[in-house]
């Protein structure tokens, strides 16, 4: 095929840093895997049912772009619970993946500039350049804290979105409620669209997180069930923000995603009554084995939030690290995937205690050689 039908937008995005680290863990017999963005429990039996249910009760059919009304209206009277913004509309998406992909179809023009918080979550910065947009990093190492005056100094006549992801991917960092408001603030103050990635709000191990549309009534926000219920594969996540943005959204989602898989809109309906406080304990206390097996022989921020946590690699960079780690049958992500900087390296916790006893054990050789 020739080379030149690939578009310029496709080849300015690389994924191979990633590609590489998966290609490696294909090969290994039996991996520590450490480096899966996913719950590991399994989907809540009443979820399970429930999307059986619909499928052999012939609900296979598209559902309505915004969603199926047994999901959207339930989403939209927590929503409206919560907030109480009287223009605050919520629809169903594919995945919150979809509702980011769409949040940037309805907002970005080329040329605008995105702020992005390094790290960030991988999707980010590839969605920003597929729209011809441009990401403005705002630097939080060494504590992955929003610091909103330097985000004050990164705004320019063309930024047009800060995008807030808290919990964090990578991070496990939680945004704290002072500086949640501050920035919803300052957007709000500089008409600047605040977009606040939730998915991993269920994973709040100090305290639940505090949204950014409490502060701001024009943020729009993405959320879903991938991570809360173990359900990746499914493909439902949910947005709500102003009507008129959403409304866009939901115009781009019509001729793209269409909708998302209808029996798994109705199983979501019944899991936003599941309870998965006792999952959310169990990953708890998994994060503190990890910090209690590691905290002394590296440097590590205690991570609020999802399933993750970004230690510093004891020397040399980040990708040489995971190399190393790779060697010892280790499979975790190195940092510059996600960042400018390549220092660190990712961990998922999201797994069996058997798994993270040996990751330890490998990290522990690996800070001592
Ligand atoms: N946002 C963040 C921060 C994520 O980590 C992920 C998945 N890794 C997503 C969005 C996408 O999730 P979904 O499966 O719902 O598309």
């Amino acid at each position: 095929m020739p080379n030149s039908w690939i578009s310029e937008r496709a080849m300015a995005i690389d994924s191979s840093g990633i590609r590489k680290v998966f290609d490696l863990a294909a090969r290994l017999k039996n991996p520590i895997n450490m480096a899966i963005g996913q719950a590991h429990f399994p989907v809540p039996e009443a979820v399970q049912e429930a999307c059986i249910d619909a499928i052999r009760s012939g609900k296979n059919t598209y559902s309505v772009t915004q969603g199926a009304p047994v999901l959207r209206e339930k989403l939209q009277a927590r929503v409206d619970a919560e907030y109480g913004h009287s223009d605050r509309k919520v629809f169903v998406t594919s995945g919150t993946s979809g509702g980011l992909v769409l949040a940037m179809w309805a907002l970005i023009n080329p040329g605008d500039e995105v702020i992005l918080f390094d790290p960030a979550f991988v999707m980010y910065d590839a969605l920003v350049k597929l729209v011809g947009g441009k990401t403005v990093w705002v630097d939080t190492y060494p504590d992955f804290r929003v610091d909103v005056d330097k985000v004050r100094a990164a705004i320019t006549p063309r930024t047009k979105m800060i995008l807030l992801n808290t919990p964090a991917n990578p991070t496990g960092a939680v945004a704290g409620e002072n500086e949640t408001r501050e920035l919803a603030e300052l957007a709000a103050e500089r008409n600047i669209a605040l977009l606040s990635d939730e998915i991993y709000s269920a994973f709040c191990y100090e305290q639940p997180v505090v949204s950014a549309a409490r502060f701001n009534d024009r943020t729009i926000v993405v959320d879903g069930f991938s991570k809360s219920h173990a359900l990746t594969g499914w493909r439902v996540g949910f947005a709500h923000g102003p009507a008129e943005v959403i409304e866009a959204m939901v115009k781009l989602q019509q001729y793209s995603f269409v909708c998302a898989p209808q029996p798994a809109q109705w199983a979501c309906a019944v899991a936003m009554d599941v309870d998965v406080s006792g999952h959310i304990a169990d990953y708890r206390r998994k994060r503190d084995l990890m910090l209690a097996g590691l905290s002394d022989c590296y440097e590590i921020t205690k991570p609020g939030g999802s399933f993750y946590m970004f230690p510093k690699a004891p020397r040399g960079s980040g990708t040489e690290f995971v190399s190393r780690a790779i060697e010892n049958d280790l499979l975790i992500i190195p940092g510059g995937i996600f960042s400018q900087r390549d220092t660190h390296f990712r961990l998922a916790y999201a797994a069996e205690d058997s798994v993270l006893e040996r990751g330890i054990d490998v990290l522990r050789k690996l800070a001592r050689a």
